[in-house]
């Protein structure tokens, strides 16, 4: 049977860009763990980089990662992408790729930690400046333009109050000024949003997330237009060498069969406990956007699919002795950074207060694939 529907996400994670009969048939494809590439002569040597259909070194392309870019650009809606050895080496790579010295670029306050450090301590040693802006509003970013602003840096919903831009309008804004956008879209995964579709420039991912999602992983993905990725791989990836490794590249691979369903299952649960913290007398504010009582739940109905198993909340006696209590009584949610795996995690984090601005503790849950019962049982114990 022919059909000119395009296939949906799931058939893409499983189908796209896969050649099984050249590979044996092999129903999984095969993992090219191989620095280099060999020739048949020295003239298809030499020709090598005019043949796009060969391999040369791993640093520069591999025919696992190459399957990988192939599913994550047509699963965010840009043309191609880039692989790399972490987030941060996407995240780093990405940025750099839009700015010279002498520029200057508006983010959000709370962007991820290492994502500020490197933009507000590393970047000013080349000379590049940025402004922090809250960002639930346009006007915000607007607000904080300059002549030599070049990069609009967002992370919508941001990791750990998981406050929103509004993708579109920011995009629209940026394009009249000639400036780039870029989106990190780890926390709502291709799944759940794709901000390329909605007027933004690049997206990039920690994959270490949900895309790999089983913690067993560390990479990064960017993804834009042609142009802009071949440019960016040329340049900061094979320069600065942050290349994704072919057995990264097929662990990842292989967490895209799942994707569709974790992320289901993780929205459904992270709903349910989302639900139950907010009707609890023991918890003051909980920051979960897929609740209808989330003060920035039309922007999210406007821009997502759906929803991650991310959320935060604060207690209503927020001190840290009383937070900290609450997490080490945890049974089954293990304590632990990063987040998207099939494990439940917990942590502390101090965070200025939205009203007061004064350092507040909230407590950060990423809700795995266990049975949420079990979960809202622990939390439930938990909260004393
Ligand atoms: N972006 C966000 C929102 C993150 O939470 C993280 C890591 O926690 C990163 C980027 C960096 O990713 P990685 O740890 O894979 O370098």
């Amino acid at each position: 049977m022919t059909t000119s529907r395009e296939p949906g996400f799931e058939t893409i994670c499983v189908h796209f860009a896969e050649e099984r009969q050249i590979n044996h048939g092999a129903a999984a494809p095969p993992l090219y763990q191989c620095s280099t590439f060999t020739y048949p002569d020295a003239e298809s040597f030499i020709a090598r980089r005019e043949d796009s259909t060969r391999f040369d070194y791993s640093r520069v392309s591999n025919p696992t990662t190459t399957l990988l870019e192939k599913k994550i650009a047509q699963l965010e809606r840009g043309e191609a992408c880039r692989a790399f050895g972490s987030g941060m080496a996407a995240v780093s790579a990405a940025i750099l790729s839009c700015v010279k010295s002498g520029d200057h670029v508006v983010t959000i306050e709370s962007v991820y930690g290492p994502t500020r450090q490197f933009l507000s301590q590393y970047l000013p040693r080349l000379g590049i400046e940025t402004t922090f802006v809250r960002g639930t509003e346009v006007e915000h970013f607007e607000g904080a333009i300059r002549p030599n602003t070049r990069l609009i840096y967002l992370e919508s919903p941001s990791s750990l109050i998981f406050a929103l831009q509004d993708l579109a309008a920011v995009a629209k804004l940026a394009r009249t000024r000639n400036i780039s956008t870029l989106c990190d879209n780890s926390t709502a995964s291709p799944y759940f949003q794709n901000p390329l579709a909605l007027g933004v420039d690049i997206v990039l991912h920690s994959a270490t997330k949900y895309i790999g999602g089983h913690s067993d992983v560390v990479a990064g993905l960017v993804v834009g237009s042609r142009a802009y990725i071949d440019n960016l791989a040329q340049q900061e990836g094979e320069l600065l060498g942050g290349m994704c490794d072919p057995f990264a590249s097929w662990l990842l691979l292989r967490g895209l069969r799942t994707l569709a369903i974790r992320m289901e299952r993780h929205q459904r649960s992270a709903r349910e406990i989302a639900r139950l913290l907010e009707t609890d007398g023991r918890v003051a504010a909980v920051n979960y956007c897929g609740t209808d009582s989330h003060a920035q739940a039309a922007m999210a109905k406007k821009q997502m699919r759906g929803h991650s198993g991310m959320l935060s909340f604060r207690l209503r006696e927020s001190s840290r002795e009383r937070t900290f209590d609450v997490i080490n009584r945890l049974r089954l949610f293990c304590i632990g950074v990063s987040w998207g795996g099939f494990e439940s995690l917990a942590i502390p984090i101090e965070v200025p207060d939205p009203q007061s601005g004064r350092p507040t503790w909230l407590i950060r849950l990423s809700i795995g694939l266990e049975s949420v019962e079990d979960l809202k049982a622990d939390l439930y114990q938990a909260l004393g």
